[in-house]
């Protein structure tokens, strides 16, 4: 029942689907239950070494006080560094805001730039926040929907088509979560010939993957300089380093959006954690080479997941090129009966997945696809193999 004193924004967004079921599987956990936790996007490792060393050196420094709302600028300039090593992108300190994770990162230019009934157009499979987050603000969400058969990737036709005089926002990542889609150099130059043409919206770019990329080198859409004026680039600690309850995402922003960030930030945390910033500088300012193990890792994991999946009768799934998500298309189940139920949907079949086989998956209607199912190979090689072999027995039926 919802609580009449909750302001409307509110009463209109959901929980995080992502966020519940995790919740949910470690509860089970708790009781005893024997689950695989393949829901979360979370990487199984260790941050670096050098990452950890440098948070404890902050603290036995004195590291312990409000900083610079929008970051240490020590911070802020290897963040410069890194957009232009990684990236190719120009960006001076002024341009750059540290959040408390790439989510608030997104909030913040979102609260921007956003008034209510603002279009924000979206693709579709998109992250389960973005769609929340837009709502939150009072605007108005416009879906791009996407099939396998494109890779999930959008055609630049597709986007004009979408764009209307309220666009406002165009929000994507890639690679992308949940579909684990890399828009190639060629794909975003083809995207960019059609934002060129309405220099009023703006591209929230999430690269917060761009690292655990197969598909050769990422490309970010903000070297087109075309638009360069128009794009956000974001990005984080979490995926790459492992670091997500470090809570570290940060923005290479247009100036204007950049300081809008700063100024709702110190009205509402003020800063990013401080030692969490410390061991940023150490992380950023380390070569991606240092990553490079993890990111093997991923690659065998994907590749282990991709063949076991694919011996599972009614999943029908493409190669993802990055992230650690696959995003099987389940819908041949819908209908069949399983201990006794019909499934009708993702959400039933992920439902009956952690009952029966005790394990997490988030369904697809969380990232805006009813027919997918997302699982998450960021957990051990053992662990995969155990949750696909107890998926395909509770499926055989
Ligand atoms: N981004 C991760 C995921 O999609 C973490 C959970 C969340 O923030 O949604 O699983």
């Amino acid at each position: 029942m919802k609580n009449r004193l909750l302001s409307h924004r509110l009463q209109n967004i959901s929980y995080s689907q992502t966020l519940a079921m995790s919740g949910k599987a470690r509860e089970l956990k708790k009781k005893g239950y024997d689950i695989i936790n393949l829901s979360l996007g979370e990487p199984n490792f260790f941050p670096p070494d050098f990452v950890l060393e440098a948070a404890k050196k902050a603290i036995d420094e004195g590291f312990h006080y409000y900083t610079p709302v929008s970051g240490y600028l020590e911070l802020r300039e290897i963040i410069c560094k890194k957009f232009f090593r990684d990236n190719e992108l120009k960006y001076s300190t002024s341009q750059i805001v540290v959040s408390t994770g790439g989510k608030q990162s997104i909030m913040n230019v979102l609260l921007s730039l956003l008034n209510r009934n603002d279009e924000v157009i979206i693709p579709s499979p998109y992250w389960v926040s973005y769609y929340q987050m837009v709502k939150l603000c009072e605007a108005s969400p416009v879906i791009i929907p996407t099939t396998m058969k494109t890779n999930f990737k959008i055609h630049p036709e597709q986007l004009e088509k979408a764009i209307t005089p309220k666009t406002k926002l165009f929000i994507f990542s890639t690679p992308c979560n949940p579909t684990g889609s890399v828009y190639s150099y060629k794909e975003l130059e083809d995207l960019v010939e059609v934002f060129k043409k309405y220099s009023k919206i703006i591209i929230l770019s999430d690269e917060i993957y761009e690292h655990i990329c197969y598909s050769g080198k990422h490309t970010s859409i903000g070297i087109f300089s075309d638009i360069h004026n128009q794009v956000v680039t974001l990005n984080g600690l979490s995926k790459a380093f492992s670091m997500t309850g470090w809570r570290i995402g940060y923005i290479g922003a247009p100036e204007w959006i950049a300081k809008s960030c700063d100024k709702i930030q110190g009205q509402t945390t003020s800063c990013a954690n401080s030692i969490a910033q410390r061991a940023a500088i150490s992380a950023l300012q380390a070569s991606p080479n240092q990553i490079g193990y993890m990111i093997k890792e991923f690659k065998q994991r994907r590749n282990l997941v991709l063949k076991m999946i694919k011996k599972i009768p009614g999943f029908q799934v493409n190669e993802p090129d990055g992230a650690f998500y696959v995003f099987p298309n389940v819908s041949d189940f819908f209908g069949k009966k399983f201990n006794g139920k019909i499934i009708h949907n993702a959400d039933e079949l992920s439902d009956f997945l952690l009952e029966k086989a005790q394990v997490a998956t988030v369904s697809g209607s969380a990232f805006g696809d009813n027919e997918s199912l997302r699982i998450s190979y960021s957990s051990t090689e053992g662990q995969i193999i155990k949750a696909l072999t107890r998926i395909k027995q509770a499926l055989l039926n």
